[in-house]
Parts: structure tokens; sequence; C-alpha cells
């Protein structure tokens, strides 16, 4: 199970030399994220900030969770056992129901004592909407006019609309320079950022600390994708030694049961490297890839305590992942897909179903996938097509073909003769992985 109780929390101050006498609040609005772990973006953000102002720490996303814990627990206890999982129907009432004391918990928070606020996704996932910051926006200038607000994060150019910020008053603003109005969209320099902050970790779910070994994905390619797109665009790797300093500082400070690797997908040259030096670490972790990782790879990755991999699989047509500009093929995703689990990795795979391309045939390539690789296999996350914002599917107004709801069930149902869990949905498909990480008595299938 999870490790953490939930407490009570509120805020944390962090503070160093150099600082104006400004104050300022760095917070997340209240989104259906589950409180997995804290962001990156929170923590990097009150680092750098604390360089410069006496900041304090509101992850009110998070607090509200710790709030109705007592109500989410059945809920998590019930996804544990369940075979099909889904956002929408396991985790969606809960959100319905705590959006109603939304408005009341940011009228909790004493504004009014802020010279600044910045607003930063909770988590990994930019599915953050303009409308949630702007309805924390909207209390805080209530409250506090004279209040300046800011937004950082990964959502940028998909999800989160700049425009709208501004005309609403609050100004984006890039990480690697929150106290400048500057908000070009280019790539996080991590390196230059100082080491993450991570107070008050029980109120999260897992005891697990995320790490980053490059902004943007090596292939940023997919016709479908939004996560290299706007703010999540552009590519630069990590220096191994920078990544390895701070991750050790991390380990050494909080002491987590495990990790997660965020980056969109962890291959790239500085891969093998950092394999070799966070074996001495010994923490099981769990990160995504491409399913392009080489056998070398594949082995540094198991040496270094990796347990599972989430990759984009797709489609068990090569026709539909040429038309998704994926730039694998089924092939490889098989020959992957093995290579790991004879490895001792779990491979997590993610499908969509009915993108615009899917034809019958199509699909029942990716039927015949799942019953050919289900003895390596434990679970299997599925997303009915949809054009996410900043994707080119998106501009493209792409739509799933009509038969997605008739394939999902079948597909569903697949899963489950073949006594595969099936998840619908990012946070189950997340919270379900940390708890395979966590638990190190699981071995693959
Ligand atoms: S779907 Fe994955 S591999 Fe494809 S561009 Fe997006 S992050 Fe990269």
């Amino acid at each position: 199970m999870r490790d953490r109780k939930s407490s009570h929390l509120g805020k944390r101050k962090c503070s160093s030399r150099g600082q104006t006498s400004e104050k300022a609040a760095l917070v997340t609005p209240c989104l259906s994220h589950l409180p997995l772990h804290p962001s990156c973006l929170l923590g990097y953000g009150v680092a750098a900030l604390a360089e410069r102002y006496d900041v304090d720490v509101i992850d009110l996303n998070a607090d509200l969770h710790s709030r109705y814990r007592a109500k989410l627990e059945p809920i998590l206890d019930f996804m544990d056992e369940s075979r099909v999982v889904s956002d929408a129907l396991h985790l969606y009432p809960f959100y319905d129901e705590v959006d109603t004391h939304i408005d009341e918990h940011y009228e909790g928070v004493p504004w009014g004592k802020y010279q600044r606020v910045y607003i930063t996704p909770p988590s990994w996932f930019p599915t953050v909407p303009t409308k949630a910051i702007l309805r924390l926006s909207h209390i805080i200038h209530r409250v506090s006019p004279e209040t300046g607000i800011f937004f950082f994060g990964n959502s940028l150019g998909s999800w989160t609309n700049q425009e709208e910020l501004k005309k609403n008053g609050v100004r984006a603003v890039h990480l690697n320079h929150l106290a400048a109005m500057d908000s070009n969209a280019r790539p996080i320099q991590y390196d230059l950022l100082p080491t993450p902050m991570y107070e008050h970790r029980e109120k999260y779910l897992f005891d697990l600390l995320p790490f980053l070994l490059k902004h943007g994905c090596p292939w940023g390619r997919c016709r479908f994708c939004s996560f290299c797109a706007g703010s999540n665009s552009g590519y630069v790797e990590r220096s191994v030694k920078a990544a390895i300093e701070e991750l050790e500082t991390l380990i050494d400070r909080y002491d987590p049961a495990a990790l997660v690797c965020r980056d969109h997908s962890l291959n790239g040259l500085n891969l093998i490297q950092f394999c070799a030096y966070v074996e001495a670490l010994s923490r099981p972790w769990c990160g995504q890839s491409r399913a392009d990782l080489s056998g070398k790879q594949i082995e540094a990755l198991r040496k270094a305590g990796c347990r599972l991999i989430y990759f984009g699989l797709e489609s068990g047509s090569d026709r539909v992942l040429r038309e998704l500009n994926k730039g694998i093929t089924s092939r490889q995703m098989s020959d992957f897909i093995k290579e790991l689990h004879s490895h001792g990795i779990l491979p997590a795979p993610s499908l969509i179903v009915g993108a615009p391309a899917e034809e019958e045939a199509d699909f029942e390539k990716t039927i015949q996938f799942i019953l050919d690789h289900a003895r390596y296999l434990d679970v299997v996350n599925v997303y009915p097509f949809m054009a996410t914002p900043g994707s080119e599917f998106s501009r493209q107004e792409e739509q799933p073909v009509p038969d997605t709801p008739l394939r999902l069930l079948r597909f569903i149902h697949t899963c489950e003769d073949l006594g595969l869990k099936v998840i619908l949905g990012e946070q189950s498909i997340e919270y379900y992985i940390f708890n395979w990480v966590r638990t190190t008595d699981k071995e693959v299938p």
C-alpha cells in the first residue's frame, strides 16, 4: 500500500541569504491530480525563489487532498484490487465532490501578506487548464489587488493559454528567470538551478522523489503528442555530474524510499553513464522511455535499480504507428517488451484506441499484439483517441474513429480475459506504477 499517512499540513517557510525584503508564496492550483509525489517544478521553484525572496510554499493541491484523505483512501484501496481502473469512473466522482470546497480552501490563505504569488503545476502532467489558474488568481486578486501573480510550468502553449493569463493579470515567467518578466518558451536549463527543496513530504501518497535528466523528448515528433509542445518543446540533456550530485544531495537530505525519472523519455546520450552512478544509490526507481532503448541501455537500467518502464506502444499496427509518426515499428515494440522482461524490468505500455487512421484491421493487429505479449505484462494503460491541446492532431482537428467506444470495450475485455490489469487515465496509471516500484517483493510476471 501507500507509504504516507495524512497529517495536518500548511505552508513551509524557506529562506536564504541574498533575499530582498519582499514576501513571496509558491503555490499550486487544485486540480484532479493525485498528490503522488512533490512536483519537480515546485521543488526547483522554491529553491530558486528562496535565493531572492522570503518564500512560503503552499501546495494547495496536496493540502486539499490531505484534508479529504479519509474519502480518498477507500477509493485507492478499490483501485488496488480492481482489474479495470479508470480515472473517470473511480476518481472523478471524488473530484466532483472536492471541487465544491476549492474556493473556500483558497480563501483560507492570507494572500495580503504576499507581494508576489507564483503558481506552478502540482504534478508532472501538463494538463493544467487556464481556467483552473484563473480560478485561483481571481480569489488572490479579490483579497489582495496589489499582489503580483506569476505562473511557470510545463503546460504553457498546450493546456494553459498564456494570452488568457496575461489578460487576467497573471504573468508567465521562465523557471530559469523567475524574477524577470521573461516567459520565452525555451528549454529549462536544470543544471543552472539550485538543488530542489521538497519539504513536508508526508502530505504525498508515496515516499518518492522525482529527478530529471533532460528537458524535452529526443524524438518530439509524434503527431498526437502535447508533451513536447509549447514550454515543453526543445531538447537539452543535463550533465551527468550535475544530475548525480543533485540526486545524492536529495537522498542525503530526504532519504526517499524510491525515485522516479520524470523525463518524457529517458533515452539519451547521458543514460548509461548516469545509470553507472545510480547503482551505488541503491534505490528502486522507474521512468518512461521510447521503445528503442538498446540492450546495453536496458542492462544498465537493470543494474541501476530501475524496476518499471512506462512507454508508448500506441498500436500493434505499423500503418497506424507510421500515421502517428511514432518512429518505432511494432517489431521494435515487441523486442523491447521482451528485453525489459528478461532483465526483470516490468514493461508498462500505453495504447491509443480509435486514432484517426485506425481501421478495423489495424485494431485487430493491436488485439493480436496484446494476445502475443500478455505473458510479459501485468498492466496495460489505454486511452480513447483525443486530440490534446498543442499537438499536430489538435491543430488539424482530428477526431477519433466512430467505432472508438466499441473498440475500447473490446480491448478492455480482451485484457481482462488475459488476466491483465487495464487502466484508463493518467492518474490511475501513475498510482499503479508507484505502488509497483515501492513494493519490492513484486517481480515481473
Ligand atoms: S509521445 Fe513520447 S516519444 Fe512521442 S514525442 Fe511525445 S514524449 Fe516524445
